[in-house]
């Protein structure tokens, strides 16, 4: 007894006195980490330090600050965002028809590039006092949504701009001469900008271009100047061949050391005008037949002056932490908000189709099969939205957020993919016949543009979330990595013992947290005043979010610098960290919405669908760990009753798929702020009235069926059956008027195109692109 007295006052003391701690216990294990610790480059360094950290963190804490996420403010648009959206906005899309420009200009037409110049669209991000729109990054956010309801080149020609490129680069780091000579010119359109980092060597891996500038002396405007002796090759770059100003990446060399006394100065970002002598550019790629315009440029050993660096020579070499800094805006707003519009073209467009068009003498979206899609596109849509929403609230805010803005990026885009792929499931032929009357094919052809720019998909979920997440988001990770880059060596070792110290007891608090939610379901979680229907969300939630804390830990000790080569299971781990941010974005847009009840399903979809997903990716990281002993007590400690969730219920699905085919308040905010015309010579229009048709027509069908039953009236087909009614007063003239206005509708609706033989090559002005390749 008294020996073990004696050696837990050791272990006590040990562990309680901190200079005793650091030499018997932290000092040797801080020795063995440094050692182990895999190497890290300036390129990623710059990359984990980029952005800040926000509700990622909360999530990442494994105890969710609720009340937080709640106060974030519901981001709202000023009276002059609002007007734009509602007046030039919708003009742009009134204006830009998608079969013209793809078919007829192979760009958009010269009248929507000069309104998009005139009326500011592609200055956006630029302040007041330079001529440009300053809009708020959810007034931004919601223009790209709505165009991406409209145009693919009407969005991305208006999107490429006011994300990361030129113009924000310049605002943020460049020279007051930059600013004051480019800005205004990009506000107002007078220059169409690029931005070119690929190139055909360095794609994903952008850090490794081999796009040299040299410093050397040449002639500059009749004298001798230091400048740079540029070459490069770049591929793939949006609005490239129409571009006026070209923002270019370049690794900077200094081999005479005429700037200082470094040979190898690093990534740098210059400015340079497309006519000027030497640059290559003009020609074309057909990225998936999107014909907004993108392609390659080059130069070969092109003379230029060192003041083109965007913010002079004193930012030479900052290229890539320029970037990295600036990224997480244009991430967040971007491509999270054109897919989400294209979601809710794909929602609007599919539910009124599914509802028009009937087989079987029943309409199509009433068949189980195809509810489960609708369920599918609805669900996703309000969780798409939420996030989107959520996160330009956070660029608003001030927040630069790096994680966050790699997760809907990634998630938000694979949801397109998932609710495009269903909308052209569910129209059969419709969707694939294309022509004026097909609104959904172009956003199908071009989803893998989506996936595959600003981060490809695969790579961000594999690498990114999770791998910059766990460093960023932790509470002690960074601080000690950090530790070990401190050249004070009593300092680091002290750094690295308080957060070793933190660590572990973080760790263990998250262990015993999450089994003793799992044993009692979770149900003793305190939670805020939120909506009855969604507390049991947030109670698991703060489950999954210490459960989640925890094996993310286990994780990074068993698999140290391994787990970042271990791709498969950082994805998981990045997966339950992001669908827990997107539930949470859920909840959040359920309070802000004024917890419609008529949305309950879209929002129970949505947290079951992402709850289920979270917990499918704990098993497949436990069930995949290399130490299957750590794994088996794992599932044990995180799952002690077994898993708690299962997929979205048959019936949920039922009353989502319902909201989307019949027009409702519901339906109008799932899909707020698309372009509806109300045109029936639209594809869009036409469905919309075709609906509000159908549905009046139910109940004077109805009152037929019943008479034909009776054997009160008899036809060959419906029409003529419909004529005899009337004639036998089963239904009024106005009954009737009425069903030939929805016949007529309805079949112009499911109508599809066609075309001459040659798809009329012979008369078209369409160049044939094998010849000119
Ligand atoms: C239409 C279009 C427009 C573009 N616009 C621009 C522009 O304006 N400016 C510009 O500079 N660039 C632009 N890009 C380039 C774009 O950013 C790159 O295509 C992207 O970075 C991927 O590079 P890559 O295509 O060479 O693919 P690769 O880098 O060759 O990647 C191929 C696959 O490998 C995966 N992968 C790579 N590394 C890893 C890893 N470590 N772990 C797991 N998976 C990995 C990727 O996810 C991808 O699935 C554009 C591209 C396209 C197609």
């Amino acid at each position: 007894m008294t020996w073990i007295l004696v050696l837990l006052a050791v272990v006590a003391a040990v562990l309680l006195v901190p200079p005793l701690r650091r030499s018997i216990l932290t000092g040797p294990i801080f020795a063995a980490f440094k050692k182990i610790l895999p190497p890290m480059s300036d390129t990623e360094r710059e990359a984990l330090e980029a952005g800040t950290v926000w509700w990622d963190g909360e999530l990442f804490s494994g105890k969710p600050d609720w009340n937080k996420l709640l106060a974030y403010p519901v981001p709202k648009l000023t009276a002059a965002e609002q007007s734009f959206l509602d007046v030039e906005c919708e003009e742009l899309c009134r204006i830009t028809d998608e079969w013209d420009t793809t078919q007829l200009h192979q760009d958009l037409s010269p009248a929507s590039w000069r309104y998009i110049k005139d009326k500011g669209f592609l200055g956006m991000i630029i302040p007041k006092k330079y001529g440009g729109l300053e809009f708020s990054a959810y007034a931004h956010s919601q223009v790209v949504q709505k165009l991406a309801t409209r145009s693919s080149a009407g969005v991305v020609s208006v999107m490429v701009p006011n994300s990361l490129g030129p113009a924000e680069l310049i605002l943020h780091y460049g020279t007051e001469e930059q600013k004051n000579h480019y800005l205004p010119r990009l506000a107002k359109g007078l220059e169409i900008p690029a931005f070119a980092l690929t190139s055909p060597w360095a794609g994903s891996d952008a850090a490794s271009i081999p796009d040299v500038g040299i410093v050397c002396k040449g002639m500059w405007q009749g004298k001798e100047v230091v400048g740079m002796r540029v070459t490069w090759d770049k591929r793939y770059i949006t609005l490239g061949p129409i571009c006026t100003v070209l923002g270019l990446a370049i690794r900077l060399l200094d081999p005479d050391k005429l700037l200082g006394n470094v040979e190898d100065i690093g990534i740098t970002c210059a400015l340079v005008p497309a006519n000027h002598p030497g640059v290559v550019i003009g020609r074309r790629h057909a990225p998936l037949n999107a014909v907004w315009q993108n392609g390659p440029n080059s130069g070969k050993d092109v003379f230029m002056p060192l003041d083109w660096i965007i913010g002079g020579t004193a930012m030479a070499g900052q290229g890539w932490r320029m970037l990295m800094e600036c990224l997480a805006a244009g991430r967040s707003i971007s491509l999270p908000s054109s897919n989400t519009g294209m979601a809710k073209l794909a929602v609007r467009g599919t539910g009124a189709y599914a509802r028009v068009r009937s087989q079987f003498k029943t309409p199509i979206g009433k068949f189980e099969g195809i509810e489960e899609a609708l369920a599918r596109m609805g669900g996703n849509t309000y969780l798409m939205d939420a996030a989107r929403k959520m996160t330009a609230g956070a660029v608003d805010l001030g927040e630069k957020p790096s994680v966050v803005s790699a997760i809907v990026k990634y998630h938000v885009t694979e949801r397109a993919r998932k609710v495009i792929n269903d909308a052209m499931d569910v129209q059969g032929g419709k969707g694939i016949c294309m022509g004026p009357n097909n609104f959904m094919a172009r956003a199908y052809q071009q989803m893998p543009v989506a996936i595959t720019v600003e981060g490809a998909n695969i790579l961000t979920r594999s690498l990114i979330i999770f791998g910059q997440g766990a460093i960023r988001c932790h509470p002690y990770v960074l601080k000690e990595l950090l530790a070990v880059r401190e050249a004070d060596a009593d300092k680091a070792l002290r750094d690295y013992d308080a957060a070793l110290v933190g660590h572990v007891r973080f760790s263990f608090g998250n262990a015993l947290r999450a089994f003793f939610m799992g044993l009692t379901g979770s149900h003793f979680v305190a939670v805020p005043d939120v909506a009855p229907e969604t507390r049991r969300y947030y109670q698991q939630l703060t489950r999954f979010a210490a459960a989640f804390a925890f094996l993310a830990d286990v994780s990074m000790l068993l698999m140290g610098g391994d787990l970042k080569r271990k791709e498969k299971l950082s994805a998981r781990l990045g997966d339950i960290l992001s669908l827990m941010y997107l539930a949470s974005a859920t909840l959040k847009r359920y309070e802000a919405d004024g917890r419609q009840q008529a949305d309950a399903p879209l929002m129970h979809w949505a947290i079951w669908d992402a709850m289920f997903a979270a917990q499918n990716a704990f098993e497949g990281v436990t069930a995949n760990y290399p130490n299957k002993f750590a794994a088996a007590v794992l599932h044990w400690l995180i799952f002690p009753f077994g898993r708690p969730y299962v997929v979205p219920s048959d019936h949920l699905g039922h009353e989502v798929a319902k909201l989307l085919i019949e027009p409702s308040a519901t339906r109008d905010r799932l899909t707020a702020d698309a372009y509806v015309p109300r045109d029936e010579n639209d594809a869009i229009g036409v469905l919309e009235l075709a609906l509000e048709a159908t549905i009046a027509a139910e109940s004077v069908e109805a009152k037929i069926r019943a008479a034909q039953k009776s054997g009160k009236v008899s036809g060959r087909d419906a029409v003529q059956l419909a004529r005899h009614a009337q004639e036998a007063g089963v239904i009024s003239a106005a009954e009737l008027a009425l069903l030939e206005r929805r016949n007529f509708l309805r079949d112009k609706a499911i109508a599809v195109d066609d075309f001459p033989q040659d798809f009329g090559i012979g008369q078209a002005t369409q160049p044939d692109l094998r010849q000119a390749a």
